[in-house]
This record gives C-alpha cells, sequence and structure tokens, in this order.
C-alpha cells in the first residue's frame, strides 16, 4: 500500500482551526497515512490527536514547530519523533507562552493607539489554552471589520515593519535545534522559500543549522511549484538533507492547501521518515 505522509499542520492548540481529534479525522478522511500534528511552539495537541490517531489506525508523529531567531530573522524549525516530556523542551515550550502572552499584550497596546481597542481579551478568548499568535490577530482585525482578508491583516498591521508588529526574542535557531535533537527528535527547516534569503545567506543557514544538528528541509510544501520544490530539492541534495513533506495546513477556508495533497518527494531525495523510528 502506498503512504501518504503529511508532517506539518496545525490544530487549535496554536493557530489552526480544528481540534487536534477534527484535524486527524480530516487528514484521515484525506487518504494520509502518516500525520504529525506541529503546533507553533506547542505539545499541548499532542495527546490527543495521538489518542484519535491511535483509534482510527492512523500513523502518527509527535511533532511541533518551533519559533526560533538567526541573524536578525525568524525561522520556523519543526521537530519530528519528539518527546513532548524532555524537560528542557517543556520547559521552553512553556516560556514560549508567556512570551507570545506578553507580546500579544504589546501588539494590542500598538492597536489601540491606532485607535483599534479590545485585541487583547480577543485574542486571549479565542485561543483560549493554546498559543497566542498573530493569526489571532488577524481574525480579530477582519471580525471587526478593519480589514477584508487575513493577507491584508498581515500587510497593513501585523508583519514586520507595520504598526502593530512587535519583535521578539525566540530562542536562538542552534539552541532550538538542539531541544529538538535532545528530546529524540528531528529537526526540520520549515518552508525554506519564505525567507527570502539569496542563495548565499541560505548556505550560510544550512551550514549552521547542520552544525546545531539539523537532518532536514522541506523539500514539498502546499503552493509549491515544480521549479520551487527542484530548489528546495537541491538544497536538500547540496547540504545532505533528508527531505520533508508536509501541508502547513490551518483551516479548511483555504482552497490551495489541504491536507495530505502534496506533489511527491522526488526520488532522488532521502525521505525524512526513513530516520523516524
Ligand atoms: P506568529 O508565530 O504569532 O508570529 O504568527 C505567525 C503565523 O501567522 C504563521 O504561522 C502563519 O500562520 C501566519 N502568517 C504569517 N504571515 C502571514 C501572512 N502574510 N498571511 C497570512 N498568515 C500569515
Ligand atoms: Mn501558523
Ligand atoms: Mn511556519
Ligand atoms: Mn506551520
Amino acid at each position: 500500500m502506498t503512504q501518504l505522509y503529511d508532517l506539518h499542520c496545525h490544530s487549535t492548540a496554536s493557530d489552526g482551526a480544528l481540534s487536534p481529534t477534527e484535524l486527524v479525522h480530516r487528514a484521515h478522511q484525506q487518504g494520509v497515512t502518516y500525520l504529525s500534528l506541529t503546533d507553533h511552539d506547542t505539545t499541548a495537541g499532542l495527546i490527543e490527536a495521538r489518542l484519535c490517531a491511535d483509534a482510527i489506525g492512523i500513523n502518527f508523529i509527535a511533532g511541533i514547530e518551533l519559533s526560533t531567531n538567526w541573524q536578525n530573522q525568524c525561522f520556523h524549525i519543526v521537530g519530528l519523533g519528539i518527546n513532548p516530556n524532555y524537560p528542557p523542551l517543556a520547559e521552553a515550550t512553556h516560556n514560549l507562552q508567556s512570551m507570545r502572552l506578553a507580546r500579544a499584550e504589546q501588539m494590542a497596546l500598538k492597536l489601540e493607539k491606532k485607535h483599534i481597542p479590545g485585541a487583547f481579551d480577543a485574542v486571549k478568548k479565542a485561543a483560549g489554552e493554546g498559543m497566542i499568535t498573530r493569526t489571532h490577530f488577524a481574525d480579530f482585525l477582519l471580525s471587526q471589520n478593519h480589514v477584508s482578508t487575513q493577507q491584508e491583516a498581515f500587510d497593513r498591521y501585523l508583519a514586520k515593519g507595520k504598526p502593530a508588529y512587535v519583535s521578539t526574542p525566540w530562542a536562538d535557531l542552534k539552541l532550538a535545534v538542539s531541544w529538538i535533537t535532545e528530546a529524540g527528535g528531528i529537526a526540520v527547516l520549515a518552508h525554506p522559500l519564505r525567507y527570502k534569503l539569496t542563495a548565499n545567506w541560505m548556505k550560510r543557514l544550512l551550514n549552521e543549522f547542520k552544525l546545531a544538528g539539523g537532518q532536514s528541509i522541506e523539500v514539498v510544501t502546499s503552493r509549491m511549484n515544480s521549479d520551487e520544490i527542484r530548489l528546495a530539492a537541491d538544497y536538500a541534495i547540496r547540504f545532505e538533507l533528508t527531505g520533508s513533506v508536509g501541508s502547513d495546513f490551518h483551516n479548511a477556508s483555504n482552497p490551495y492547501v489541504e491536507l495530505g495533497r502534496l506533489a511527491p518527494l522526488p526520488d532522488n531525495i532521502k525521505p525524512v521518515w526513513e530516520l523516524l523510528g
């Protein structure tokens, strides 16, 4: 039987719209046979997701997507096959939750200065027990008709350099990679083409990432065209990294992003799942 992998997606534990249970059911309906839940900076959804995956017979890989900092830019590192109870990782996610709460408060103050009150209460309520993200702010701005799309919320308020942006001292990339590897996981550079790095900066990043213990790069993600897949695959080969595949699914309202709806990993790329126990 051919397997269908999706090793990057989000639930209500961070900025996804579906609960871990709903997400696993949807993945199953889409034919996914190996799923990893990789919420932003939290492992809170993993227990529920695994219970559901075991019940319906889909292979589940414990994951996370850590926000990290390198050269003053934020890079997302996915961890696959982690032990969420590894104390330094558990402590890190705990600290990241406080950091995200403090950032949200500062962002809300900045919006108030732009005559948009009420953001803090709204995003706290929307996130519930989960991580507060800029997606929650985008949804708030949308609900209050300050913008007409999520993208517009980022373009006008939330992106770097915009009025509500707050720079956040995420963990150093090398430290974050060490949390993942010491927790028994494989560190994967998420959506490598989204950082808009030149080839030279990409080389510096991947050298550092490898030195820190990184072993994989996302070669196939949603909405990548064949040229982009080829470029990411070239990086995997040049830097001797395995290739990962993940939709980065957040909600069902984006018709271009669906669980498991991914181009196949090119034949010449060693799949990351060969490293997963
Ligand atoms: P945060 O980690 O809180 O800074 O939030 C980052 C999340 O916001 C990302 O994971 C995306 O889900 C979302 N995001 C970032 N940039 C955009 C954008 N331009 N349009 C829509 N969503 C975005
Ligand atoms: Mn997100
Ligand atoms: Mn990401
Ligand atoms: Mn993601």
